[in-house]
């Protein structure tokens, strides 16, 4: 078995990962108390349930997952909450400081001294895995902790496990629904470690998942929790492959190796379809060709860039429920077909497509896209500059050097993200004729 070690920290990171599991015990059979309730009659949901759950005595199905934060509220309203006593619970590991919206709090001083406590569980979970293949952790890139002391603890995982894929669920911040303004830092210093220490970043842009609530579910105030349907519904969908049996992208390397050509450009744009809101999803219905033209639309996607204002290096189209293979790779040909200029012509075949038997719960199709596009550069500028407006100033910066932290570290993070920027920009520009002429340049520096 392959298992997976799921973590989550922070406010929001405990948050859409509580989500996550609600949702996928329900697509497997599994009750609050970890039992089994599912269709005795089919094996699909449990054939690769060892991926995401430990199996305890009596038959119970635990989460292979740890809790982690810097303050205990959230944690106990998880424990209260309706799956909460299906976690373990030796494995929340909390304190009771708070990080601050402080990323060198997370970082370097309170989830520093954290952070020995939640290796320790991590250790011991991986232990007892048959051949783990990787870990996800869920955090928002906004705050102190899951930010700060995420990036910690995905660094010191890569420390011990440099074999093992690490998979993030990143939260991007969004002056539309935060109005802490030290964000930006927060989350150009997390995305210096992520490009890293991380192998592949979902992006989940709270930009986006606002819009996406306000104009198209029409939610006039959306709340964290109508962001948070979007955000599990797309877990949901892309760790599909990974829990049921399948071909494409079933397991974190293998999703890897289709989507990532460079290793630091491993920022993927996600998309949803059908979208619905919270508690309406019955009434819609929706077929592949529908779903194909929703699932690729700029507007169902979960982060605020548009894949027209650039290039797909590579992509992933993963649909859910019982229909024709056949229709759905002839609607991803016709896709790729019509939209030719939108997709690098140097990586051949770089759209994969798949269905997975088992719809989501209250739907009876979904598709779920992975995206690696060159504009996802749009969002990374948005944070840049909002950075930068502040840095320039070196306004708030007392508070990160308070902690002990040299000004040293936002002007690299600040150049880390920049160059990655251009490095899309570059393979944006990239064209197959660009060959022609670098061998032209060879033969002529050759004669020379
Ligand atoms: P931490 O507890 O120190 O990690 O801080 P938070 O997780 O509260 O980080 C703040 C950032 O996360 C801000 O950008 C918030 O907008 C965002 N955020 C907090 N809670 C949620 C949530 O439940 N859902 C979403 N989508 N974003 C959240």
């Amino acid at each position: 078995m392959r298992e997976i070690l799921h973590i989550q920290g922070g406010q929001c990171g405990n948050q859409i990962g509580s989500k996550f599991w609600e949702v996928i015990c329900d697509e497997h059979g599994v009750d609050p108390t970890g039992r089994y309730k599912g269709d005795v009659s089919s094996d699909l949901p449990l054939e690769r349930i060892n991926v995401y759950y430990n199996e305890a005595s009596g038959g119970r199905y635990v989460p292979r997952a740890v809790l982690m934060d810097l303050e205990p509220g959230t944690m106990d309203s998880i424990r209260s909450g309706p799956y909460g006593q299906i976690f373990r619970p030796d494995n929340f590991v909390f304190g009771q400081s708070g990080a601050g919206n402080n990323w060198a709090k997370g970082h370097y001083t309170e989830g520093a001294e954290l952070i020995d406590a939640v290796l320790d569980v991590v250790r011991k979970e991986a232990e007892n895995c048959d051949c783990l293949q990787g870990f996800q952790v869920c955090h928002s890139l906004g705050g102190g902790t899951g930010s700060g002391m995420g990036t910690l603890l995905i660094s010191k995982i890569r420390e011990e496990y440099p074999d093992r894929m690490m998979l993030t669920f990143s939260v991007f911040p969004s002056p539309k629904v935060s109005d802490t303004v030290v964000e930006p830092y927060n989350a150009t210093l997390s995305v210096h470690q992520l490009v890293e220490n991380a192998d592949e970043c979902m992006v989940l842009d709270n930009e986006a998942l606002y819009d996406i609530c306000f104009r198209t579910l029409k939610l006039s105030t959306p709340s964290f929790g109508d962001l948070n349907h979007l955000i599990s519904a797309t877990m949901s969908g892309v760790t599909c492959c990974l829990r049921f049996p399948g071909q494409l992208n079933s397991d974190l390397r293998k999703l890897a190796v289709n989507l990532i050509p460079f290793p630091r450009l491993h920022f993927f744009m996600v998309g949803f379809a059908p979208l619905t809101s919270r508690g309406s999803q019955q009434y819609i219905s929706l077929t592949v060709p529908e779903l194909t033209q929703q699932m690729w639309d700029a507007k169902n996607m979960m982060c605020a860039a548009d894949p027209r204002h650039g290039r797909y290096l590579t992509a992933s189209a993963m649909f859910r429920g019982k229909m024709s293979t056949k229709e759905v790779d002839e609607q991803i040909i016709n896709v790729q077909n019509k939209n030719s200029s939108y997709f690098v012509e140097w990586i051949p075949n770089n759209v994969k497509s798949s269905v997975c038997d088992i719809p989501p719960t209250g739907l009876k199709m979904s598709s779920t896209f992975v995206g690696n596009s060159t504009s996802i550069q749009e969002m990374f500028r948005r944070v840049s500059e909002q950075f930068t407006a502040m840095f320039r100033r070196k306004a708030f910066l007392h508070w990160y050097t308070g902690e002990g932290m040299d000004e040293m570290e936002f002007t690299e993070a600040e150049s880390n993200m920049n160059d990655l920027v251009a490095e899309y920009q570059q393979y944006q520009d990239a064209t197959a004729e660009d060959d022609g002429e670098y061998e032209e340049g060879l033969e002529e520096s050759y004669e020379g």
